[in-house]
Parts: C-alpha cells; structure tokens; sequence
C-alpha cells in the first residue's frame, strides 16, 4: 500500500487548476500523487469542435505528465474502483491500494443511461470520452447509419450542431425528454431549432426515452423510434463508487459537500466539479474550473492545518454552444446571441483553458 499526504482522484477540471496553480510555485509541502486512467485530460469544450474536424485530438487534451512534473505530484495511471472514506483507503482497477491523509474527488460523473433490454443496436454515452471517441471512430470506418442523439442540453446541441454540418450526409435525430435548452432563453431555443432544421436534423422534443429495447426507443408518448446507433448525451450521472464509499450523499447519489469543498462530516475528504453535490453549483465544467483555486488553497491549508476558504457559485454562467460551423451560440442571464463573433470569443476562451495547463516536459 502506497501513503500519502495528499491523493488527488481523477484529472478534472478543478484537479487541472489545482496542479496548474502547484506548478506555478504555491505547492504545499508533501507526498502528492494524482490518478488518472490516461496520461492525458480531455477538455469537454473542444470535443464538438472535435468531432466537427475543427480540432485534431492533441489539441483538446492536456498531457497531465509534464503538468505533474512541474507541480511535483507524482502521477499514477489507473481507474478508481473503490474508495473507503473512513479509512481514506483507495483502491485501483490493478488492485494497488493507496491511503491518503487527504484525499480529492474529481472523477466527473457517469453517461445517464435509460432502462435497456435485449439491445441489439449500437449504443455510445458520451462519457468517459476515451471511450466515446474510440466507438465514433469505430462507427466512422463502419460507414454511416441512421443515429439518434438522446439529450436537450447543451451537449446535446453541440453534438448535433456538429455531426449534421459534416458533408458525409449522416441520417440524425435528436431526441429531448422536455423542451430543448430548458434552462435557456427562449431566443436561443428558437434558433437552434432553426439551425437543426437547416442541418436537417429531425428533433423530437418532450419525447422521454423510457426503454431501449432491441433496435428501438420506446418513448413516453407511446411512440417507438428504431435506429442503428444511438449517442446518450443526458446529462451526469453520479459514479457507481460513491454508493460504498460511506460518503454522505444527496437524492441522486452524488457527494454532498460544504462550501469549503469538503464531504460533509469527512474533513479529510475534498470533493467537486460533476462528481459533487452543492446547492447552487450546476453540474457544468465552468463550476468545476471556478473550484479549482479554492481547492488548490483549502488542501494547502489542510496539509498545513491552516483555516480553509468558502467557494460561492456564481450565480450566472456564460453559456457557449459551437454551432458546428465556425460560430457560437451564447447565452447569458437570460440574454442570447450568436454568430461568427461568438464562435472566435469562444475559440479564444477555449485555447486560452488549453494553453493554462500546457507544460513543457522537463529535462531529463
Ligand atoms: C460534449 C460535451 C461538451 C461539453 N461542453 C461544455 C462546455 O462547453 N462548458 C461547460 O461548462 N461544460 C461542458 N460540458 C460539461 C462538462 O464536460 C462537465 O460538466 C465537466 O467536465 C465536469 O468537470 P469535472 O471536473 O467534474 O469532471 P471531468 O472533466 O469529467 O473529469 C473527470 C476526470 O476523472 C477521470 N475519471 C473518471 N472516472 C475515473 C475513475 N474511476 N478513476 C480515475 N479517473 C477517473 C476522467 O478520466 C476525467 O479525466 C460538456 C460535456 C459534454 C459531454
């Protein structure tokens, strides 16, 4: 069993601003190691740009090694399995065991799937993203075939936006269980069903998916919908560890937490971004990056046994949706735009995350 100070789990967002802030020279003294399935962290912004072929893969995920290096935190390559909360005992997919005095939660969440029977069609959430993108790859040289997209938020849209502005002629639909963009002005609803029609996706709002059963979507309107392939795109779902972790949890199973980020009643144990539950934090990657300095600050003050600082979630967040060409959409406090100017604010902001996090490799 390896000890340590300090275990970081999972390269999320607010992990990447902890190690990008511990490399930049406020590292707390200590034995720090971070795990991570790969050596690299996807960023969630660019994957539509992605798969619109705007982006090629190295230019959405930061390698975590030299980033490591910097912030002298050794990096594990491995899959959290289980982790015990009172005895800050973690084990990984390889059986190693690794204790912390402290330990971090940033594992994101899971795809939400929908009850399923018999699938004989082919199905891809779109987390973990290692695992999405080698099916869409594997789907891409199997050649095209009808597809769904299941979701109606901005994932959802993104994703749509930008597999229906190929010139491959992909046959997609896009399935909400309510309205699309719910949480958004009623502006920015009406052009992205425009922008959808143009691209000639067919959209089936207040359709929830009940079943998936053999090739077909059996929805709550009674109707049943058969396709080849299917993309889930509905949202975070909490991880399947946290049920045996003996962490406190909220009704949907994600680990409640207090405003100094710390698992309530576990003062040992810092959890955020998707992974955690705090009234007025969305699940969203702009929170998870917003938590990321306070993290950064309250471990170094655990280690240190020094007063923690409050995280307040903002209450707005700018929204930006590629539209799959080139442009954005954005939404904001109830306002909307969208155009090329949006689409070169939001490629900016993107390579500005990237470029943050860069770290040149070290010489041996
Ligand atoms: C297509 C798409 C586009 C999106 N675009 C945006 C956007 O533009 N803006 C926005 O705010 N949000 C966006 N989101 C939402 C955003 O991705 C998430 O809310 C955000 O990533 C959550 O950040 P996080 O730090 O909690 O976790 P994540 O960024 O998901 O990171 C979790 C990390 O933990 C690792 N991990 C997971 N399980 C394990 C395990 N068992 N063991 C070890 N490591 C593990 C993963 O490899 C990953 O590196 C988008 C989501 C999708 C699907």
């Amino acid at each position: 069993m390896k000890s340590c100070d300090l275990v970081l789990l999972g390269a999320g967002h607010a992990h990447l601003g902890v190690l990008r802030l511990w490399a930049a020279g406020q590292r707390p003294p200590g034995r720090i190691v971070l795990v991570s399935p790969q050596p690299f962290a996807w960023y969630s912004g660019m994957l539509p740009g992605l798969l619109a072929w705007r982006y090629q893969p190295d230019e959405c995920r930061i390698a975590l090694e030299p980033l490591c290096q910097a912030a002298e935190v050794e990096l594990i390559e491995g899959t959290v399995e289980h982790f015990d909360a009172r005895q800050s005992l973690v084990r990984l997919g390889n059986g190693q065991l690794l204790k912390g005095r402290y330990v971090s939660l940033n594992l994101g969440g899971q795809t939400r799937v929908p009850p399923q029977r018999d699938v004989s069609l082919d199905l891809l959430g779109v987390k973990p993203f290692s695992q999405f993108l080698a099916g869409w790859q594997r789907w891409q040289q199997e050649g095209l075939k009808p597809l769904a997209i299941v979701g109606g938020g901005p994932a959802a849209i993104e994703l749509a936006l930008a597999l229906s502005n190929q010139p491959i002629g992909q046959e997609l639909a896009l399935i909400c269980q309510g309205e699309l963009l719910e949480q958004h002005p009623a502006a920015l609803r009406q052009k992205v069903r425009r922008l959808l029609a143009q691209q000639a996706v067919e959209l089936r709002e207040h359709c929830r998916v009940d079943l998936i059963e053999h090739n077909t979507l059996r929805l709550s309107n009674g109707r049943n919908l058969a396709f080849e392939r299917v993309i889930l795109a509905t949202g975070s779902a909490p991880l399947d560890c946290w049920q045996t972790s003996g962490l406190p949890l909220d009704k949907h199973g994600f680990i409640r937490i207090n405003p100094q980020l710390q698992a309530l009643n576990h003062k040992h144990v810092f959890a955020v971004g998707d992974s955690a539950s705090l009234p007025g934090a969305a699940h969203n990657g702009v929170y998870a990056v917003r938590m990321g300095p306070v993290l950064a600050a309250n471990l170094a003050a655990s280690l240190q046994d020094k007063p923690l600082q409050r995280y307040k979630p903002q209450a707005q967040t700018l929204a930006l949706l590629a539209d799959g060409s080139g442009g954005a959409l954005l939404s904001w406090h109830g306002l909307s735009a969208s155009g090329r100017w949006v689409g070169w604010w939001k490629h900016w902001l993107d390579q500005r995350f990237m470029q943050r996090h860069r770290w040149l490799p070290l010489e041996a």
